[in-house]
């Protein structure tokens, strides 16, 4: 049977203890990470030998037996092991994707983190609480139902003080295919709007934001004008951490909303392929692109387009889609020009909405690209 894993992320509400546990967990799997980061530096600089994953966790093992490490056996010890991986992971990557060499971890990173794994059912939804290894059942807030096995849970500490699970869950991909009504659509993404359709639809961003971002910037002030260190300063920097979340939320459930709508109502969904990265030096751009997310909305359809049985296209940039009448197949150099929103064909006289025109060539164009494909 086939399977796909899916992530899902809850908030949790620990009680007092259990954000104690909560707190020694992620320093336990901070001092394993640092530690063995500590030994695979060292002894690389000394005789020029890279230590293996097998020989950290054998290393693990005996720290455990000593009597000024005995702690580490009260924690979570799939944790740890997690831990050592992550730091495996880091240099794998360090070694084959040159990224940086990898750094020891602070306590005061502003989001704190640690995974565990799944062993015997230790991890598992009951009611309204999950259960967690040496934990226990932790209150959670959990907006979802599933059908399937978690494989790993990662616990997480935001700057503000909330806590998070995300789950990352397997199942039978059989159970994953919704209904879908069958549509066919292009969208022009925009920065008059998030994006227009082939439809003649047209979704706006989402209106909170601005004056959510104006408060930022004064809480950001505000922030910035208190005493280094004083506990007025911290009271200032948990009201930036939540209005910053606040700001995600929105967001994240704007882009979740509408992904999910038009991968429910379309079989096939035609977007062009942006180089956002390209954009964002654009400064005039930039700010208007991180806003609205669309890298992120492309990844939400991508992944949705796969669990409702649809298709996502991406066709080529260079296809000049607001400059083509989706009529004719004219193609009209004065649009060109961004400000020209209204259009008439001089070929064959169709008028044109510019956005909903360009959705309509999307949609063409991977229609074709399609066909030619198969
Ligand atoms: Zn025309």
């Amino acid at each position: 049977m086939e399977t796909y894993t899916l992530g899902y992320k809850f908030r949790i509400y620990p009680n007092k203890t259990q954000i104690k546990l909560i707190h020694r967990t992620l320093g336990c799997a901070r001092f394993t990470y640092n530690h063995f980061l500590a030994v695979r530096r060292d002894e690389w600089k000394a005789n020029h030998k890279s230590v293996t994953y097998g020989e950290t966790s054998r290393m693990l093992t005996d720290l455990k037996k000593r009597e000024e490490t005995a702690w580490l056996k009260e924690i979570d010890s799939m944790a740890l092991q997690e831990a050592l991986k992550d730091l495996d992971r880091a240099y794998q990557n360090f070694f084959k994707l040159h990224t940086g060499y990898p750094r020891f971890k602070s306590k005061h990173a502003h989001q704190q983190s640690y995974r565990t794994r799944n062993q015997g059912n230790g991890i598992r939804i009951e009611g309204k609480r999950i259960k967690l290894p040496k934990i226990g059942f932790v209150k959670i807030k959990q907006s979802r139902e599933w059908d399937g096995r978690v494989l790993n849970a990662t616990v997480s500490c935001t700057a503000s003080g909330k806590y998070f699970i995300s789950l990352c869950v397997e199942m039978e991909k059989e159970f994953l295919l919704h209904g879908n009504e069958g549509g066919q659509i292009g969208l022009d993404v925009g920065l008059k709007f998030f994006y227009s359709d082939s439809n003649g639809k047209d979704v706006a961003n989402p209106t909170p934001l601005r004056k959510l971002e104006r408060k930022l910037r004064r809480e950001q002030r505000r922030l910035s004008r208190k005493m280094p260190r004083s506990r007025n300063r911290e009271k200032a920097r948990i009201r930036v951490a939540r209005v910053h979340e606040r700001i995600t939320n929105i967001r994240k459930d704007f882009l979740h909303q509408h992904s999910t709508e038009l991968i429910r109502q379309n079989r096939f969904i035609a977007v062009e392929h942006l180089n956002i990265k390209g954009m964002l030096k654009n400064h005039r751009l930039a700010k208007a692109i991180s806003d609205v997310s669309w890298g992120e909305f492309f990844r939400q359809l991508s992944y949705k387009s796969e669990l409702y049985g649809a298709k996502l296209h991406k066709i080529d940039t260079f296809y000049p889609s607001s400059q083509t009448c989706s009529v004719c197949g004219y193609q009209n150099p004065l649009t060109k020009n961004l400000a020209v929103r209204e259009w008439t064909c001089p070929q064959c006289g169709s008028q044109h909405k510019r956005d909903h025109n360009a959705a309509k060539n999307i949609l063409a164009r991977a229609l074709a690209e399609e066909a030619s494909t198969i």
